[in-house]
C-alpha cells in the first residue's frame, strides 16, 4: 500500500523544502456517545472537512500528504459503518468515512512532537446538524478549495485543431476556428475577473488528442474544464447551444451521435500518442469521480439557467449528456458546450458574430466564475 501511494506522489513533492507530509498513524475509538479518529501527521496537516449525502459520508481531505499507516479496525455496526483512505488527485491524501446517520462533526488540529494531531469527533445528530462548523477558518469544499490562497484555475478547451477541422457549415466556416475565437473571447472575459487563471488546451490551430485535453486539466489541478463546440448535427433546423456532461450511457440517440463523432477526433492522431487512458492509481477513484460528475452536473444545471437568462437560444431538452472522452479527467469537474451548430445556417451566422460570441463569453465567464467560487459539497442543503 505505501509503495503504491508513494509511487503516485509527483517529483516536485521531492524537494526537500516542501516534502510532503505523512500520515504516521490513525486510531480510533466508538464511545457511547461519539466516534473519534486521531491522524498523527509528520509535517505540516490543514486537512478540509468535507461532508456528502447519500449517504451520510465525512471526509478529509490534506493536500501534499502521504499516509504510511494502516486504518484502524472499527465496529461497523456502530456511528461509523464504512471507513477508506487513499490517495486523490497526485498528491491529495483523503479519509473518508461513511455514516450510519447524520452526525456533528467536530474537528482539532493540535501541535504534536513531530507535526500535528487531527482529532475528528462525530456525534450522532440530525440532518440539521450535519453541518460544517461556522468558525471563519472553517475548511471550503474541493471547488472551492484553496479559494484564499490561488486562483480559480479554469481550462478551456477550444475542440478541434490542427489537422482535426471539426464540423464545416453550408459556408464553409470551420468548427476548429470558431472554438478556438470562442476561446480566446472567453479567455479574455474571464480574466477581467478577479482572481482568475485560465489555461487553455489550445491557443492556436494545433491538433491535441482528447486524453492529452483531459491531462493538460488534470496537471492544471483545474477548479472546472469547458471544452468548447459548434458540431453538425443530421437535423438542419436545429440550432442553439446544448449543455453536456459525461454520463456513460447517452441522454438520447442525438447525443450518443454527438458523442462518437467527437471521440473519433483520435483517428488523427499519430501513433506517438498513447491513446488509452493512463491507468490512474488512485484507491478512491470511483469515488471522486462521483463528487465530480456531481459537480459538473451542478455546473450543467447553472449554466442552462444563466444562458437562459441571458437570452442565448438553447436547443429542446439543453442539457443532455454522453461518453465523451475529452470529459473523463476523474478528479476535475468537466462540461462540453455546443454553442450553437454549424449545420443550421442562422447558427453559423451567429457563430462567426463578433457582438454575439462577447455576449455569449461575458454570460458564461460570470457564470464559471459564480460556480467556482461557492462552496457545493459540503455546505449546502
Ligand atoms: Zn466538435
Amino acid at each position: 500500500m505505501l509503495a503504491l501511494l508513494v509511487s503516485a506522489l509527483p517529483m516536485r513533492n521531492a524537494h526537500a523544502a516542501d516534502r510532503p507530509s505523512i500520515v504516521t498513524a490513525i486510531a480510533a475509538a466508538t464511545k457511547a456517545d461519539a466516534f473519534e479518529i486521531d491522524l498523527e501527521v509528520d509535517g505540516r496537516a490543514e486537512p478540509k472537512l468535507i461532508l456528502l449525502r447519500n449517504p451520510y459520508r465525512v471526509a478529509l481531505d490534506f493536500d501534499g500528504t502521504l499516509a504510511a499507516a494502516k486504518l484502524p479496525e472499527i465496529d461497523k455496526s456502530s456511528l461509523v459503518t464504512d471507513i477508506r483512505h487513499g490517495l486523490v488527485g497526485t498528491d491529495r491524501y483523503r479519509l473518508i468515512m461513511t455514516l450510519a446517520q447524520p452526525a456533528r462533526p467536530k474537528l482539532d488540529v493540535t501541535k504534536s512532537e513531530k507535526g500535528a494531531r487531527v482529532s475528528l469527533r462525530l456525534t450522532p445528530g440530525d440532518e440539521k446538524s450535519f453541518a460544517l462548523p461556522s468558525s471563519p477558518k472553517a475548511p471550503e469544499s474541493p471547488a472551492a478549495a484553496g479559494r484564499s490562497d490561488r486562483p480559480l484555475v479554469i481550462v478551456l478547451d477550444p475542440g478541434h485543431g490542427g489537422i482535426d477541422r471539426g464540423a464545416t457549415g453550408e459556408k464553409g466556416t470551420e468548427e476548429k476556428a470558431v472554438n478556438l475565437a470562442f476561446g480566446l473571447a472567453l479567455r479574455s472575459a474571464l480574466e477581467a475577473l478577479p482572481n482568475i487563471k485560465v489555461v487553455m488546451t489550445r491557443d492556436d490551430d494545433t491538433f491535441i488528442p482528447l486524453n492529452e485535453r483531459a491531462a493538460i486539466a488534470r496537471r492544471a489541478g483545474a477548479n472546472l474544464m469547458v471544452s468548447l463546440h459548434a458540431d453538425s448535427i443530421r437535423y438542419k433546423d436545429l440550432r442553439g447551444a446544448t449543455v453536456y456532461t459525461l454520463s456513460e450511457k447517452a441522454s438520447d440517440s442525438l447525443s450518443r451521435e454527438l458523442a462518437d463523432t467527437e471521440n473519433s477526433a483520435d483517428r488523427f492522431a499519430g501513433s506517438e500518442w498513447d491513446q488509452d487512458a493512463p491507468e490512474i492509481h488512485d484507491i478512491l477513484v470511483d469515488l471522486v469521480r462521483r463528487e465530480t460528475e456531481a459537480l459538473s452536473e451542478h455546473f450543467a444545471i447553472q449554466l442552462v439557467a444563466d444562458l437562459g437568462k441571458g437570452e442565448i437560444r438553447l436547443i429542446n431538452n439543453p442539457r443532455r449528456s454522453a461518453g465523451f472522452r475529452v470529459l473523463r479527467a476523474p478528479d476535475v469537474p468537466s462540461i462540453l458546450l455546443e454553442m450553437g451548430y454549424l449545420s443550421n445556417p442562422e447558427d453559423e451566422e451567429a457563430l462567426q458574430s463578433d457582438v454575439w460570441q462577447k455576449r455569449l463569453a461575458g454570460i458564461l465567464a460570470q457564470s464559471i466564475a459564480e460556480f467556482a467560487t461557492r462552496p457545493i459539497l459540503g455546505s449546502q442543503r
